[in-house]
């Protein structure tokens, strides 16, 4: 299990699951909030804290929730339905605690031109 949280602490939560690789996308999104992503099931990942602070951005067919902390601005997950009809999170590993950034196979998205 991973614990992550924002970076004051506010919006804490905690994800079942070993992160080996992390999908980098490209798009306008992603890139300018250098978000790098695993995904897992949404009942892997348990929010422990209050969600008052939590604000919540979309764009394009707002198909996916992209939450982040009003105080501190970081977007640690977001929430969506992927492929299957699956309810998935998307969890920014750079907000986890304990996660070797290094380590981690970045598999490229073009979601820029996607
Ligand atoms: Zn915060």
């Amino acid at each position: 299990m991973q614990l992550g949280s924002c970076h004051c602490g506010q919006i804490a939560y905690e994800v079942d699951g070993d992160v080996s690789q992390v999908l980098e996308c490209n798009c306008s999104h992603c890139s300018r909030k250098g978000y790098l992503l695993w995904f897992v099931p949404r009942a892997a990942l348990r929010i422990t804290s209050s969600t008052e602070a939590m604000s919540t951005y979309t764009f394009n067919k707002h198909v996916i929730s992209h939450h982040f902390c009003s105080n501190c601005g970081c977007a640690p997950f977001g929430f969506g339905v992927g492929a299957e009809g699956k309810e998935t999170a998307a969890v920014n590993v750079r907000c986890l605690q304990d996660v070797d950034l290094t380590a981690l196979t970045r598999i490229p998205y073009d979601g820029r031109n996607t």
